[in-house]
């Protein structure tokens, strides 16, 4: 198995409260890379990786074990941008870098009223990000120094965040 010394791209892990804009921010960074997207709950439900739904907070549950095996192969390659809340549970040695977006409350709660998200859904997620519960769980699984925070509430720290992970891509490259 390609161990992380040996891949020839990096694998950039891109975590947040819903509606913080990690899709927004992966898509694009993958358009102007060449990096290959990869939104974990898409891939959970086209490779049937989801074990039973939350009728509370109207979400499917994602099976970890299986979600891990799916994506295994493709993480072993390299050069990947991962999309998905969380990231406590993927293999630690999959990921070079690891970036957590983070919104400022009454934006996030705009965005996801926009995103028809009924009242307890918004709330739980608007509290898990005043906690800055996804954050903690990020330093907490991953070293020291690989774990970002992403300011993602306008257009121009969209563009700002983009400029400095293109950055750190360059750097990567000149080191490996
Ligand atoms: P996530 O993938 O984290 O759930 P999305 O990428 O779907 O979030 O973004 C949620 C909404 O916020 C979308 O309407 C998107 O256009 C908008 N958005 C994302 N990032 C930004 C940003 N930096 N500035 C302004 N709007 C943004």
């Amino acid at each position: 198995m390609a161990n992380q010394n040996s891949r020839v791209a990096p694998n950039l892990m891109i975590a947040g409260t819903p509606g913080t804009g990690k899709s927004t921010l992966g898509k694009e960074l993958c358009q102007r890379t060449g990096l290959n997207y990869v939104s974990v709950g898409e891939v959970a439900e086209a490779a049937d990786c989801m074990d039973g739904y939350d009728d509370e907070l109207q979400c499917g549950i994602l099976d970890e074990d299986r979600i891990i095996d799916e994506l295994e192969d493709v993480m072993s390659q390299g050069g990947n941008v991962v999309d998905y809340h969380s990231c406590d549970f993927f293999p630690e040695r999959w990921f070079d870098i690891v970036f957590v977006l983070r919104t400022d409350n009454g934006v996030l709660h705009s965005r996801l009223t926009e995103r028809g998200y009924n009242e307890k859904k918004i709330e739980s997620n608007i509290s898990s990000e005043i906690f800055q519960v996804i954050l903690d769980e990020a330093r907490d699984s991953y070293a020291d120094g690989i774990v970002h925070e992403l300011p993602s509430n306008t257009a121009d720290e969209l563009e700002s965040n983009l400029d400095q992970i293109i950055q750190w891509l360059e750097t990567w490259k000149m080191q490996h």
